[in-house]
C-alpha cells in the first residue's frame, strides 16, 4: 500500500499516465495529475480519481515545455502534501519524418517534453527524496529507448536519452532509498494509438485487423497491443518494496519487440 505517500505523474490526463494515476491511487497515494487537454474534461478526472479511490488528487497545468512551470509543480505539491514521493515522468509527444525533412521545432520540443522535463522534474524532486530516505522515480521510455525506427530521430533519441538519465540518477542516488528505473513499452492501445487507425484503414485500403497487425504491430511478435493496465502494474510493482533492489533498470514490456 502507498498510503501516506504522494505521485507526481506527468502528461497523466489520457492514456498510460491516467492509468498510472488510477493503479497509484488504488494503492491509497495521493496524486497530482498533469497534461493538456479540456479543462472541464480534467477536472471530471480529478475529481473521479479522488472520489474512486478515497485518495487526495489535484491538477498541475505545468506546460513540460517549461522548465520554471516544471520546477514549480514539484515545490506546489511538496508544499500541499508534505512530500513527493513517486515520480512519474510519463509526458511525450511524437512526430515521423525523415532526418532530412525533421522540422527543428518540432526536434526541440519532443527534445524538452520527452526528455529534459524529466531532468527538471528529478532535479527539483530528489533533495526530498534523498532527505526522507525513499522514493521511486519511473520514466517511460520506451521499446524506442532500445532500438531504433527510421523517421523517429527526436523521439528515440529522447527515449535512449532518458534511458541514460535513468541509470545517472540511479547511480547518484543508490545509497539514499531512491530507485531510478525506466519502462519501455512497445505499442501500448491508448486513444493516441486508436486514432491513427480509420485513416490508415482509408489510406492502405485495410480492415481494422489488418491495420492492427500488419501495420501497428509489425515489430510486436505477440501480435497483441500491450494494455495501460498492464505497463501500470509494473509501475506499482517498482514502487512497492519488494522492487527496493530494481533500480537503473530498463524494463521493456513490449510483446517480445526487443527479443528480436
Ligand atoms: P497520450 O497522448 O495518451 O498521453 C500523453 C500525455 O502527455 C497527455 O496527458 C498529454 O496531455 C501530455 N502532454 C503532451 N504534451 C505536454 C506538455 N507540453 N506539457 C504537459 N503534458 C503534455 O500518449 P501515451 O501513449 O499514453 O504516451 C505516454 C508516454 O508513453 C509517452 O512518453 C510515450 O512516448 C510513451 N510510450 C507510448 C507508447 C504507445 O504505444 N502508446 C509506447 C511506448 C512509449
Amino acid at each position: 500500500m502507498l498510503t501516506n505517500k504522494t505521485a507526481v505523474i506527468t502528461g497523466s490526463t489520457s492514456g498510460i499516465g491516467l492509468a498510472y494515476a488510477n493503479a497509484l491511487a488504488a494503492q491509497g497515494a495521493n496524486i497530482v495529475i498533469n497534461g493538456l487537454g479540456d479543462a472541464g474534461e480534467i477536472e471530471k478526472t480529478r475529481s473521479g480519481i479522488a472520489s474512486e479511490h478515497g485518495v487526495k488528487c489535484s491538477y498541475s497545468p505545468a506546460n513540460m515545455l517549461k522548465p520554471d512551470e516544471i520546477a514549480s509543480m514539484i515545490t506546489d505539491a511538496e508544499n500541499e502534501y508534505g512530500s513527493v514521493d513517486i515520480l512519474i515522468n510519463n509526458a511525450g509527444i511524437q512526430h515521423v519524418a525523415p532526418i532530412e525533412d525533421f522540422p527543428i521545432a518540432k526536434w526541440d520540443a519532443i527534445i524538452a517534453i520527452n526528455l529534459s522535463s524529466a531532468f527538471h522534474t528529478i532535479r527539483t524532486a530528489v533533495p526530498g527524496m534523498k532527505k526522507r530516505g525513499w522514493g521511486r522515480i519511473i520514466n517511460t521510455a520506451s521499446a524506442h529507448a532500445l532500438v531504433a525506427s527510421p523517421d523517429k530521430a527526436a523521439y528515440v533519441s529522447a527515449k535512449h536519452g532518458i534511458a541514460g538519465l535513468t541509470k545517472t540518477v540511479a547511480l547518484e542516488v543508490a545509497q539514499n532509498g531512491v530507485t531510478v528505473n525506466a519502462i519501455c513499452p512497445g505499442y501500448v492501445w491508448t486513444p493516441l494509438v486508436e486514432h491513427q487507425i480509420p485513416d490508415t484503414m482509408k489510406a492502405r485500403n485495410m480492415t481494422e485487423e489488418q491495420v492492427k497487425r500488419d501495420v501497428l504491430l509489425a515489430a510486436q511478435p505477440t501480435k497483441q497491443f500491450v494494455t495501460v493496465d498492464q505497463v501500470a502494474a509494473l509501475a506499482v510493482f517498482l514502487c512497492s518494496d519488494a522492487a527496493a533492489s530494481i533500480t537503473g533498470s530498463l524494463l521493456p514490456i513490449d510483446g517480445g519487440w526487443t527479443a528480436e
